[in-house]
């Protein structure tokens, strides 16, 4: 399943299950965390200073 930035509109790439992709786009950088077999997407912006060192994901892809 194709997942794009919710934010920006940005492919970020082809996935499948669940998993958290950041957005590669600079002026963006925020989470998309998805699960294709449910089809949820949810969206967190890069605001939060500390949230790369609090990176544990459940399960699933993790991108930076
Ligand atoms: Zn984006």
């Amino acid at each position: 399943m194709e997942i794009r930035c919710k934010n920006c509109g940005k492919l970020l790439g082809d996935f499948e299950g669940k998993g958290t992709v950041k957005c590669t786009r600079t002026e963006c950088g925020g989470m998309n965390i998805f699960e294709t077999s449910t089809g949820k997407h949810e969206f967190i912006p890069k605001r939060k200073p500390n949230y790369l060192k609090n990176r544990a994901t459940s399960s699933g892809v993790t991108f930076n």
